[in-house]
């Protein structure tokens, strides 16, 4: 039998399991340094050299390199005691083996060291980052001529980048919200202005004949934030309490530092609540919308998750901006929406091909609507094989992706020719993401038959494992529907409390976690996930008397998957792992180990399945 598609990309992208591609990718290596040499020589060749050859060789010199050898031999030797995360035994995080075109096109990028805060310092990396920026914004539907971003250290970064362009967008709005009613004495309805949209905005500025000077003298973001909410609590006649930003319960961590950083207050972060299956409510999305309106409390940003940290769930981001949409169209409130996509973005490149079909039709039209947000996370060293560290942000086009202290977006900005100093949170960038992105989409490519297929794969890896493991073993409880390659489960017998069900889970994860064999990880799904926990549980008829849902985590993003023989080599032991556990039958860790004292007594709680 041929190999599929996705095994044969796997296999020729991807270092192999076993090295199996050492030869040739010591040759690829090879190659790269070759030319970064011979060009440095090529260069200046008149000029003086740093020593003779006798000097090369004094006994100084010698010895001096003979040390570095020995802490370099040191260094490679401890990094030995790292996780391995290439092989497909390791399922705990968002993190896996690197492909080959990531590899390359980082180590040649990194040769000659780009700084893409300038073209100046960056005369090659900044078109490389600007071409690789192209591919990823055609792959999640932008147009890429119209639609801008830069290569970032990861999600979180890219998330801030977009709550710092939200704000300034809602500032210059509010601002003229603020001038037009101190100038007429109108009352100032907060809410209607920082929403009034960029049309709305430029006929404001022409009617009042306005200056830059006079729209900064009512910026928060400009003057004395303190004094700018003051007057617009005058102009408004009630208190002004600032914007709110509605991000859904699934939310990575991430929201919260922003909220803090940018000074909005933890308070402000306004959860849209989760349905049962774990995914963003679009009418409570609604309801905190009407309820901000009511308050006088403009909308920052809404945000829709495709790929949620904990489960993999893509949000409706299809529905949400169906109702974003309603806003804009019928009442004129333009709303910032923005898609974390750091783990998801990449699932886009399945749209369009056979394989799409391993995503649900569900989870498609929200990956689709991603074209539709104004701007997106997205994170190339989880599913798009890249090291780190390595996110990106992407705007729809250029006024989304304007910021300054105020500048507007409709001024020639004369900087951007320059690079993106002035436009990124990070000063000091590395070319070398962007270049690893480049190559990826210029060999493996960003569609169906790259990219896609591989990732295709690795869906249909979660989705057999999950099929084995619960004909195997039915009190194994997964989270269902899975909406791309992870898979969270729980252990519960028929009628079980949730209570008893998370210790008894939890003692399985602690086996996993100290058998050699596999790696996995483990999540609680709090009280934001209360409709998805109490379906969960009433599936086997158990009650839910736990505040949260414990699960053990299993990640199928490794490309190694693709070749069958994984699947029947390594799931029937990781099915034998959980029986022996489940039955109490595991080796017992030496309890000589304070660590380990309370896992063997666990081991001793853990019988169930009916299977001793
Ligand atoms: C991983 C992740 C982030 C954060 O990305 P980092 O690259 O770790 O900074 C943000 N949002 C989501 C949904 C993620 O999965």
């Amino acid at each position: 039998m041929s190999p599929s598609p996705a095994a044969t990309l796997a296999g020729a992208y991807f270092p192999g399991p076993r090295s199996e591609n050492e030869t040739w990718v010591r040759g690829e290596f090879q190659t790269v340094l070759d030319q970064w040499f011979d060009w440095r020589k090529g260069l200046f060749a008149g000029d003086p050299g740093s020593a003779s050859a006798a000097d090369r060789l004094s006994p100084e010199r010698l010895r001096k390199r003979e040390e570095l050898s020995q802490h370099l031999a040191e260094l490679c030797e401890a990094l030995t005691a790292e996780t391995p995360t290439h092989t497909p035994r390791y399922i705990g995080h968002m993190k896996a083996e690197v492909s080959l075109p990531a590899l390359f096109g980082w180590l040649a990028a990194m040769l000659h060291n780009p700084n893409n805060t300038s073209r100046e310092s960056s005369r090659v990396g900044s078109v490389i980052e600007a071409e690789a920026v192209a591919m990823l914004a055609t792959m999640v539907g932008y147009d890429p001529v119209r639609a801008q971003g830069h290569f970032t250290s990861g999600g979180t970064v890219a998330n801030f980048e977009a709550v710092w362009r939200a704000r300034y967008r809602l500032d210059h709005w509010l601002s003229m919200g603020l001038h037009v009613a101190e100038a007429t004495g109108d009352v100032l309805d907060p809410f209607a202005a920082a929403h009034m949209g960029w049309d709305r905005f430029r006929e404001l500025w022409f009617d009042h004949d306005l200056t830059d000077d006079q729209l900064r003298a009512c910026s928060a973001a400009v003057g004395n934030p303190a004094s700018v909410w003051r007057r617009i609590s005058e102009a408004a006649r009630r208190e002004y309490l600032g914007p709110v930003m509605l991000v859904p319960g699934n939310k990575h961590y991430s929201w919260l530092k922003a909220a803090n950083l940018f000074g909005l207050g933890e308070d402000s972060l306004w959860s849209i609540a989760l349905d049962a299956e774990g995914r963003l409510d679009v009418d409570d999305f609604e309801r905190l919308t009407r309820l901000a309106e009511s308050q006088g409390r403009p909308v920052l940003m809404t945000v829709g998750v495709a790929g949620a940290t904990e489960t993999g769930g893509i949000d409706p981001i299809h529905r949400l901006h169906d109702r974003l949409d309603r806003w804009r169209d019928d009442r004129e409130r333009h709303i910032w929406r923005h898609v974390d996509a750091a783990y998801g973005g990449f699932l886009c490149s399945l749209l369009g091909g056979a394989d799409e079909k391993h995503l649900s039709p569900d989870s498609a039209a929200a990956l689709r609507a991603i074209a539709t947000a104004d701007s997106v996370t997205i994170d190339p060293h989880k599913l798009g094989y890249v090291p780190y560290a390595c996110g990106a942000f992407l705007t729809r086009d250029t006024a989304s992706y304007a910021v300054s202290a105020f500048d507007a977006p409709y001024l020639d900005r004369p900087e951007l020719g320059d690079g993106k100093w002035s436009s990124t949170m990070e000063g000091s960038r590395s070319a070398s993401g962007a270049a690893a992105t480049w190559l990826t989409g210029r060999s493996l490519g960003f569609g169906p038959e790259g990219l896609g297929a591989v990732l295709a794969e690795t869906i249909r890896t979660r989705a057999a494992f999950q099929a084995a493991v619960v004909e195997a073993l039915p009190c194994i409880r997964f989270v269902d529907p899975a909406d791309s390659n992870i898979a969270c489960f729980s252990v519960a017998d028929d009628g079980e409390s949730l209570a008893s069900a998370n210790t008894r889970t939890e003692a399985l994860f602690n086996v996993i976690h100290q058998s050699p064999e596999f790696s996995v990880s483990k999540t609680t799904l709090g009280p934001e996930y209360q409709a998805l926990i109490a379906r969960h549980t009433e599936r086997y008829g158990g009650t839910a008397d736990a505040p949260g849902l414990f699960l053990i985590r299993c990640v199928f993003m490794n490309p190694y998957w693709a070749a069958p023989d994984f699947r029947e080599v390594l799931f029937p032991q990781f099915i034998a792992l959980v029986r022996q556990a489940l039955a109490g039958k595991t080796d017992r860790p030496p309890a000589t180990d304070p660590r380990n004292t309370e896992a063997v007594e666990r081991t001793e709680m853990l019988d169930c399945c009916g299977l001793d």
